[in-house]
Formats: C-alpha cells, structure tokens, sequence
C-alpha cells in the first residue's frame, strides 16, 4: 500500500479518512489493525479487500494495482481473491448454513456435485459437519461466526479480511474463532488482515499496525502524546 489517500464527500465536504497511509503486508502474515473509533480501520480494510475504491495511492495484491481496476475487474477480483468475516457475521436468515457457505461459488462455473464437496470441506474445517441444515437463527453466534469463516473459505482466496471478528463474541468463544483463524494462516498459509478493538485478539496475530486519524503509526509512537496530522 503506496500513499493510500481516502476521502468522503458531503454536503459539498471533503472529509479526509486516510492520508498518506504506507503499509508491506508479506504473503501469508497474520497482522493485526488497531486505533480508535473513527480511525479509519474499516475503511482501510474495505480498500484492501476491493470492497471499495481509494481516492489516490496504490494497493498492490500479489502484483495487481487493485486501485486501477474498473468496478466489474474489481468485483471478480474480490470474488476470487478474498475472504470476508464481519462482526455480525452476515450470514443470510433464509439459507441454512450448508447454503450461506455455498454462496459465494454460486457465482462460479463448479457443478453442484463439486460445490457440495467444497462446501462440506469448509464446515467441516470449522467443525459444523453436524450443523449444515441448521439456520442461523438455530447456531449460537459463535457457530454463526465459523459459518462465516467457512464462507470466507470456501472460494480458497489468498487473503481475509476480518472485521472485528469477535466484536460480538465472549472471551471463550471468541479464543475459538481466534484459534480458527490463527488455522488459516499457520496451516493454510492465508494472508489474514485482521482489525480489532480487543488487545487479547490483537496478541494472536503476528504484528500489530495501528491507526490514529487515518495515518499509520510507527510502533515506536506509539502511547506517546505527539501523534502525527489532525484534522
Ligand atoms: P470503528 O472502530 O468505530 O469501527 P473505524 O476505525 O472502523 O471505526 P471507519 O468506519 O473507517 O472507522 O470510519 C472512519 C471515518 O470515516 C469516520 O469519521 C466515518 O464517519 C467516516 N466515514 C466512513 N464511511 C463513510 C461514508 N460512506 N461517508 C462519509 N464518511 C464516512
Ligand atoms: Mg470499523
């Protein structure tokens, strides 16, 4: 990530969320993003994800300058590079868990044959074999959330980006969902951007990036009382 620059407009406003923001993530780290409400995480989590599109500056992903693909090249990017997991885990109310994690390859070329393999293999990395006809109003949310996680899974993308994972989760379940991801990326060699309010998540990841006002801070910065730009 290159001279990340993401600013809104309202009501005639330019409201800058992110200036200047610099950032090497390796292929395969686990990193966590940390800073305070308003601070421009998400933000910055949706920009590295394709989610959405940053005013200037470059994010290149394993080669591509996702910043200057056209919305549908960024869509199938997204679609095949990427993982999401929420906070409040969006899984859909009417499709069971078999079919929320079979979602995302509904918009692949698999047959339905394949599709049910990969789905299966996915729950069953989460270890929900047992709850794949449930609905998601029968799963507790921490189920919930490793549904999601499967969701995330089941396309094999390189990168996921979790927001606040375990935001809405209590401190067991959400070492279970931490184990899980901690999973993805020991054995499975996923990249994992991971943002997060919890000090005890933030120590299962493998480094640490903190925001204050849409800039990144050096690590040696950090707790000082001068911190860079306000707005
Ligand atoms: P939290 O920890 O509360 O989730 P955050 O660090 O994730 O906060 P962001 O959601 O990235 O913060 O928001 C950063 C700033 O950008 C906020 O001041 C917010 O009001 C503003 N913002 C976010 N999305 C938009 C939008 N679509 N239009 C205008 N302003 C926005
Ligand atoms: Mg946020």
């Amino acid at each position: 990530i290159t001279d990340l620059n993401k600013s809104y407009e309202r009501g005639g406003q330019h409201i800058p969320v992110l200036e200047g923001v610099n950032l090497e993530v390796q292929s395969g780290e686990f990193i966590a993003l940390m800073g305070p409400s308003g601070s421009g995480k998400s933000t910055l989590l949706n920009l590295i994800a394709g989610i959405d599109k940053p005013t200037s500056g470059r994010i290149e992903i394993a080669g591509v300058n996702i910043a200057n693909l056209s919305e549908g090249e960024l869509a199938d990017w997204r679609a095949a590079n990427v993982g999401f997991i929420f906070q409040f885990y969006n899984l859909m109310p009417v499709l069971t868990a078999f079919e929320n994690v079979e979602l995302p390859l509904l918009l692949t070329h698999l047959s339905r044959n394949q599709r049910k393999k990969h789905v299966e293999a996915a729950l069953a990395m989460v270890s929900l074999t047992d709850r794949m006809d449930h609905y998601p109003n029968e799963l507790s949310g921490g189920q919930q959330q490793r549904v999601a996680i499967a969701r995330a899974l089941v396309t094999d993308p390189t990168l996921i980006v979790a927001d606040e994972p375990t935001g809405d989760l209590d401190r067991v379940t959400a070492g279970e969902v931490l184990d899980l991801l901690d999973e993805l990326h020991s054995e499975l060699g996923k990249t994992i951007v991971m943002v997060t309010h919890d000090p005890k998540a933030a120590s299962r990841a493998k480094r640490l990036v903190h925001l204050e006002k849409g800039v990144l801070v050096p690590d040696d910065a950090i707790n000082t009382a001068v911190l860079p730009v306000s707005h």
